[in-house]
């Protein structure tokens, strides 16, 4: 194949340029598509609106003249002769074009007119240069619109890259879709806004096809399953269950009979149970667990992350321990002996519960008698882990835990192999968290009330998007957001900083002083975002709010909702009005189910599932709201493929199986 160094005007900095876009590959290269389309159009002067931009034609008539007004200021003033009317027109900086323009050229210019004699220019350029049309613009970093369309003519013109169809005749014709060749003309090319529209139906088409095939690929993977049913002790359970300081609430008893019905059942359990964080769904899968070690079978908790194994560890030791429940913790941290002394106990069969994160299942772990896994936060695992345990010829029943509830009609859409159980109802007596929008300008009244709450002997949380500021350099950094904190806080305020770099010891160690109360004011990455219950912390902070999505958000801030005393959320944000009516969604509700889908209709799934750990792509062009029709026909034409044998659809079946492998866990 043909690389990009090959292409005409890619030297070795372009080259570095490209593969900082993350553009390693021609193939790479001509699948960039534009971000947008800018309409270049010449008009006549009599079109003019007064300081309404504008480009027009004329011959310039004078030679130009430059003024130096100050170090890096020059003004350039030029006669043109326009429609037979002299017009005036000034540019700023463009003193080096002076020596390459001549009287009589034709010239292009766009600007504003300041008066119907007065031009304010803001690019000037010769009539050959100018391209006339629908012109791509692609977002990239340090490279032009128009070198960048250059080398992907170039790379299109001579064939660098084979171009194939991946989607068979029948699909094409059934939806009118531009095939493959003629797709890549026009998506960098469009004469017409029609064109720009066809293109753009190619892909939104295609990133929803794939998804929903890769739906259907995971559901003809997943057959009924069965085997041996589970026995408990009812007597036991119910004791347990009345052991509780409280009564669970209906939703909590109706998702707990469905686990119980799967348990009891010989099919193998395959059960969703989602409900927003302190809805009461650790409660439910406690009691299962506990029903599947009184019947003399092990089960398996994993986490996604290492400080929620953590802290499910706690949890559950705390319903558990009294009961006789033997638990170990496993991580990639525990070794060497201590290893050794835990994977000896469990295939002995001496340890009933073992929680950790993914590692229980991809590790040389070895179960005496495994019956019951139960995945938290499904979204982060689901399909692997399954296929982990059938490699290891176990089929145990799993119980899906998330935290991101999404609504039915869409749960069944999304998660098609799944039984589904939903809490809707929060126990009760909790009250909602005040959640306000601040503009980053008034952080320092989010200070005060943080100092308010500390004052009560209340704890608090400052949450930032990222470890460090590198990706998004406006964004706020770790260490910033800790002296933002510590100076806007009294002295002697103990503030601790936790991210996901560093080492699990550390993270123990500054959330046992969290919990003990040790330290005050937590500046964290969103490494807190699930699991961590700090019951007396009242006041969350989160900067740069307008970087996250709602359900992330929403997550973030079931960490105050932990108890009857009221609790606030700060989303301090530098966004623009836009984002102002998004967030504004979180001030007005606290329905997870709703919030997602908002977000759904916002930003896509990928802001619900994650991005990259899922499985469920981020969709470029595709909306999951806005583009329901094309979605009802992807649904259609997905189940159509999922039964073809034709070799167009077999082959684009295993590319879509594959691709959904390679996504990476951690
Ligand atoms: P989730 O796993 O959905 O985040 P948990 O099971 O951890 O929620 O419950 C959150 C908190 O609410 C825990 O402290 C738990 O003891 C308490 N809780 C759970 N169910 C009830 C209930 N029915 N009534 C009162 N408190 C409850
Ligand atoms: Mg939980």
């Amino acid at each position: 194949m043909t690389e990009l160094i090959n292409i005409k005007g890619i030297g070795k900095t372009s080259l570095a340029r490209l593969n900082q876009n993350r553009i390693m590959t021609v193939d790479d290269l001509i699948r960039t598509y534009p971000s947008k389309y800018r309409l270049n159009e010449i008009k006549s002067i009599h079109k003019m609106i007064l300081n309404e931009e504008i480009t027009i034609e004329g011959t310039l008539n004078k030679n130009p003249l430059v003024y130096y007004i100050r170090k890096k200021l020059t003004k350039m003033k030029l006669s043109l002769l326009i429609e037979g009317k002299n017009v005036d027109v000034t540019i700023f900086n463009r003193e080096f074009l002076k020596n390459s323009l001549f009287v009589g050229d034709l010239l292009v210019v766009t600007g504003r007119f300041q008066t119907p004699s007065q031009l304010m220019a803001s690019d000037i350029v010769k009539k050959q240069n100018y391209l006339e049309g629908i012109i791509p613009e692609y977002k990239l970093e340090g490279i032009s619109s128009k070198l960048f369309s250059k080398w992907i003519d170039y790379a299109l013109h001579y064939q660098f890259v084979q171009i194939e169809e991946r989607l068979p005749e029948y699909i094409l014709k059934k939806n009118n879709l531009l095939e493959m060749n003629r797709f890549f003309q026009v998506v960098h090319h469009p004469m017409t806004l029609q064109d720009v529209e066809q293109s753009q139906n190619r892909i939104k088409y295609e990133e929803l096809l794939e998804f929903f095939l890769r739906l259907e690929i995971m559901k003809s993977e997943h057959k009924d399953t069965f085997i041996r049913k589970k026995h408990y002790d009812i007597h036991k359970v119910k004791e347990f269950v009345s052991s509780l300081p409280f009564e669970l609430t209906e939703d909590q008893k109706t998702a707990t009979n469905d686990i119980f019905r799967d348990l009891k059942s010989n099919r193998q359990m395959n059960r969703l149970l989602q409900g927003d964080t302190g809805s009461g769904k650790t409660v439910c899968a406690a009691i299962a667990i506990y029903a599947v070690v009184t019947g003399g079978e092990q089960v398996a908790l994993m986490a996604p992350t290492e400080l929620l194994a953590l802290q499910h560890q706690r949890t559950l030791r705390e319903y558990l321990t009294p009961f006789g429940v033997n638990i170990a913790f496993l991580s990639s941290n525990i070794t060497g002996k201590d290893r050794d002394l835990i994977l000896d106990d469990l295939k002995r069969g001496q340890i009933d519960l073992l929680i950790g994160t993914h590692s229980l299942i991809q590790e040389n772990v070895e179960f005496k008698r495994l019956g019951f896994v139960v995945i938290d936060e499904q979204h982060r695992f689901g399909v692997h882990q399954r296929k982990a345990l059938r490699q290891k010829g176990l089929s145990p029943d799993v119980l899906f835990m998330s935290a991101t509830p999404i609504p039915r009609t869409l749960a069944i859409t999304i998660f098609k192999d799944m039984d589904i159980s939903s809490i809707h109802s929060i126990p009760p007596g909790r009250v909602p968290v005040i959640t306000e929008m601040i503009q980053y300008e008034s952080v320092k009244a989010s200070l005060d009330r943080m100092k308010d709450e500390i004052s009560k002997n209340h704890q608090c949380y400052v949450i930032v998007p990222l470890i460090e500021g590198n990706e998004e350099s406006s964004s706020i950094s770790i260490d910033e957001a800790f002296e933002l904190v510590s100076n806007g806080l009294p002295k002697g305020i103990r503030i601790g900083i936790l991210h996901g770099k560093m080492k699990s010891q550390e993270k123990e160690s500054i959330l046992q002083s969290f919990y003990k109360n040790q330290i005050q004011v937590l500046v964290s990455t969103t490494v807190v975002e699930v699991g961590l219950n700090v019951v007396n912390a009242t006041f969350m902070m989160i900067l740069n709010a307008n970087r996250f999505g709602l359900s992330q958000l929403h997550q973030l801030r079931g960490r105050v909702r932990r108890s009857q005393t009221q609790a606030y959320c700060h989303l301090v944000h530098d966004g623009l009005k836009e984002e102002e009516s998004r967030l504004d969604i979180l001030c007005k509700t606290i329905d997870g189910f709703e919030i997602s889908e908002a977000d759904l209709k916002y930003r896509g799934p990928g802001q619900i599932f994650g991005e990259e750990q899922t499985g469920i792509p981020r969709f470029k062009m595709a909306n999951f709201v806005l583009d329901q029709q094309l979605i009802q026909i992807a649904i259609e034409d997905a189940s159509l493929l999922i039964q073809s044998c034709d070799e167009k659809s077999v082959e684009l079946k295993k590319q879509i199986g594959k691709t959904f492998e390679t996504y990476h866990l951690d």
